[in-house]
């Protein structure tokens, strides 16, 4: 059971003049945009509460949802109950498997290999808090950008298991798409996201994103410099805002000749 088969992949054949998408003003409205999805860790997981086996687990120390291996017998109900197609069922071991939230790496203070390996920066980990005054922190990243700054929402909120991954929308996909993927304070998110532009203190967290593998449990923003804290308060590491611009001379008077960038 691969519950995401023809989903992910690309499918078709290639014609003899190879494939191609026209974006233009033909009353057609192109847009598209990619969608890492992994297991939500959900609050209220359905893969849990289908288990006949009760296999599945959520840590309370983390929130991290597990399949215990050893109980697992392989019925599939988790991978026809989670909605988000996360739980799939592995022929050759028979039993299901799923995304681990890399609690090993958790454990440790590291954030998950998904996180720490994204090219683009665009992913944190962390442990969000309830909203209410007294639970959230500002400086807590994730509480930050959920509860402060709402740019970040979490996807198809109204099949009510509270997923634990959290999205900053696209701006210019197709909006009625958003609002069913995301709920309807999608235009709020994308509103507050488009307004970043002259709020230091959030482009200060964008900048941390990536820059560390351990994961951020408090941030600041001081002279241009973003700093990330870890649980006890010690600085992890400090990025300035707007990369420096470095800029070499391209005559090196030290060996009387011009350098440049190709053997
Ligand atoms: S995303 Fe699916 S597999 Fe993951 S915890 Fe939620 S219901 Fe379970
Ligand atoms: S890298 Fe870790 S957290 Fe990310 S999808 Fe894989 S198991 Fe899950």
């Amino acid at each position: 059971m691969y519950p995401n088969a023809g989903e992910d992949d690309c499918v078709g054949n290639v014609g003899e003049h190879g494939l191609h998408i026209t974006l233009k003003d033909d009353g057609h409205n192109n847009w598209f945009f990619y969608l890492p999805r992994t297991c939500a860790h959900c609050t209220y997981p359905a893969c849990l509460a289908s288990c006949p086996r009760k296999a599945i687990y959520k840590r309370p120390e983390d929130g991290i949802v597990l399949i215990d291996q050893s109980r697992c017998k392989g019925y599939g109900e988790c991978v026809r109950a989670c909605p988000y197609k996360k739980s799939m069922y592995n022929p050759h071991t028979r039993i299901s498997e799923k995304c681990v939230g890399c609690y090993p790496a958790v454990e440790e203070g590291k954030q998950p290999m998904c996180v720490q390996n994204c090219i683009g920066r665009i992913r944190i980990m962390g442990f969000i808090n309830p909203p209410w005054p007294g639970k959230m922190r500002k400086n807590n990243p994730i509480d930050y950008l959920v509860h402060e700054k709402k740019i970040a929402l979490p996807y198809y909120p109204q099949l009510g298991l509270e997923p634990n991954i959290y999205y900053i929308p696209p701006i210019h996909a197709n909006r009625d798409y958003l609002t069913q993927m995301f709920g309807p304070r999608v235009d709020e998110a994308i509103e507050n996201y488009k307004n970043l532009k002259n709020d230091v203190v959030t482009q200060g967290l964008l900048v941390l994103m990536g820059a560390t593998d351990r994961i951020i449990h408090s941030f600041d923003v001081k002279n241009g410099i973003a700093y990330a804290y870890d649980d006890k308060g010690m600085e992890i590491v400090n990025v300035p805002i707007k990369e420096p611009l470095a800029e070499r001379i391209a005559y090196d008077s030290s060996i009387g000749s011009i350098r440049v960038n190709t053997p």
